[in-house]
């Protein structure tokens, strides 16, 4: 069975760990460059982009993370981690040090919703997960304000801002399906994890 990472520096990363180990996948909270080995697949969470990202530097992150992206292995980020995934950040929404993993050819817009609707819970529609309507929560979230060719959209809002991307094995949400009960977001992550794993051990 794949081993799904879950970063764990700030944010919102026991609810992904949480919601794997539901699903009866092994998962591991990665702090340190050595939690990276033997991973199949890995989730960057939720949380604040400006610290994480701050904290994947102290913490000699980022090669390893880039290795695991370049080895062809899934990482999915979610809100912070959708940001932390962009090439480039809106500039009038971007913070003075802003660190990006810079995986995905897109660029995004931080706290898209403004104030007023910083948090607000929604369905989309997301065909890659089947008929029924996925329940999501956005929180302080990003949205993707300019996509490249290489990049698929796996939902959009009603007015049609892309909100999941997928570009190869880099998938992207701007909402928090780990905050739900719907566990099919992760059933589907972790099946690229598996599937991805099976084709290393067949070579
Ligand atoms: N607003 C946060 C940021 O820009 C993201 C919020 C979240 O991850 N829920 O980093």
């Amino acid at each position: 069975m794949a081993i799904v990472g879950v970063l764990a520096l700030q944010g919102a990363f026991i609810e992904h760990v949480h919601k794997l180990r539901a699903l009866g996948v092994e998962a591991r909270e990665v702090r340190l460059p050595a939690d990276l080995e033997g991973l199949d697949a890995l989730i960057i969470p939720g949380g604040e982009s400006t610290a994480i990202g701050k904290l994947i530097d102290r913490f000699a992150l980022r090669e390893p993370i880039l290795r695991l992206a370049a080895a062809g292995k899934p990482i999915w980020g979610t809100c912070a981690g959708m940001i932390l995934l962009a090439k480039d950040v809106d500039p009038d929404t971007r913070a003075r040090d802003q660190p990006l993993l810079a995986l995905m050819d897109v660029v995004v817009r931080r706290n898209a919703f403004g104030s007023q609707l910083d948090s607000f819970e929604t369905t989309l529609d997301i065909p890659a997960l089947g008929d029924d309507p996925l329940p999501v929560v956005f929180i302080r979230a990003p949205v993707v304000s300019s996509i490249g060719p290489e990049v698929e959209v796996l939902a959009r809002l009603r007015d049609g801002r892309p909100v999941a991307i997928r570009q190869g094995n880099l998938i992207a949400t701007a909402f928090h399906p780990e905050l739900t009960g719907d566990t099919r977001f992760h059933a589907w992550f972790v099946s690229l994890a598996q599937a991805r794993r099976e084709v290393a051990a067949a070579r």
